[in-house]
């Protein structure tokens, strides 16, 4: 058992709330030569289901198409994922944020960026709209550990981390934090270390991934030379549960599998069939309680 991201925006908001998958057209500061050019080890860039071009009503009323067959009666947040959405100066992120987020039936919005990409001009825009409509902030940590951080080519420290929660909690902006299991070199209990501390940073939720290796990566490259083991999908399931166990009960689960693109997914293959992955986890998660083993 645990606190569904369902059932906390139906508690918010009264309703069903959907994911509306925008692209701001931005870059990340880990690909354009800032920190480097390559990106993470595993990145791809841009989600998967992400809507682009530059007119944001077009964007939003596309998106919603997309989830047309199962929004009745819904409402929607914005949701700007690809790349480092606070990655831009500060006049342009307040227009594109506020065109995101001006239909009546848009009841939030969801930026994804990293935290060392929030000087205080950004914070201070984030805390503005903040008030007209709540604003979430997704960060990806993936890990705690430096060696990983340095093997993946995450390009920040911990504690840029901890400053970032800090400073948007001290705003009322409410933070969701991705992490990745199955991060090579990583064992289960290193795994779990990392689902810990999130779960005491100051993070409001949390996203769990599984590792993908994506066609293109240099995670690819580092698989197909077999220096790479992905998960089983029991291993998967083990560590999302003992994950879960660690978390406070009142942290919101946002994500407990990633939607890797299936036609750049390397491995692990079975994690594109979805359903029973789903499935699976919800028949081994009937036997835990998030927070059990805090
Ligand atoms: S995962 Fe995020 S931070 Fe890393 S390269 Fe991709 S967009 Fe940049």
């Amino acid at each position: 058992m645990y606190r569904t991201l369902n059932s906390y925006l139906r508690q918010r908001f009264g309703c069903k709330v959907y994911k509306l998958a925008l692209d701001g057209g931005m870059t990340c500061p880990n690909r354009d030569g800032s920190l480097g050019t390559r990106g993470c080890i595993f990145c791809t860039g841009s989600g998967e289901f992400a809507e682009g071009g530059t007119d944001i009503a077009a964007q939003l009323e596309r998106a919603k198409q997309r989830v047309a067959a199962k929004a009745c009666n819904g409402k929607y947040i914005a949701y700007f994922q690809s790349f480092t959405n606070t990655y831009a100066p500060v006049d342009w992120l307040e227009a594109l944020f506020t065109a995101a987020m001006k239909p009546e039936d848009v009841v939030a919005l969801s930026v994804g960026t990293r935290p060392d990409c929030l000087p205080p001009e950004v914070l201070d825009l984030l805390e503005r709209l903040n008030r007209h409509k709540p604003v979430f902030v997704e960060l990806g940590l993936q890990t705690i550990h430096p060696e990983t951080a340095r093997y993946i080519r995450r390009g920040y420290d911990l504690l840029v981390y901890d400053e970032a929660v800090r400073a948007l909690n001290s705003r009322g902006i409410e933070v969701v934090t991705h992490m990745i299991a199955g991060l090579p070199g990583e064992t289960r209990a290193m795994t779990v270390e990392t689902a810990r501390y999130i779960g005491q940073s100051g993070a409001g939720g949390i996203k769990i991934h599984l590792l993908h290796v994506l066609r293109g990566t240099d995670l690819a490259s580092e698989y197909e030379a077999g220096r790479v083991p992905v998960l089983t999908m029991e291993d998967y399931i083990k560590t999302v549960a003992a994950c879960l166990r660690v978390l406070p009960p009142d942290m919101v689960i946002h994500r407990l599998t990633g939607d890797g693109d299936k036609r750049t997914l390397l491995a692990p293959l079975w994690s594109a069939d979805k359903k029973t992955v789903l499935c699976a986890l919800n028949r081994a998660l009937q036997d835990i309680q998030q927070g059990e083993a805090l």
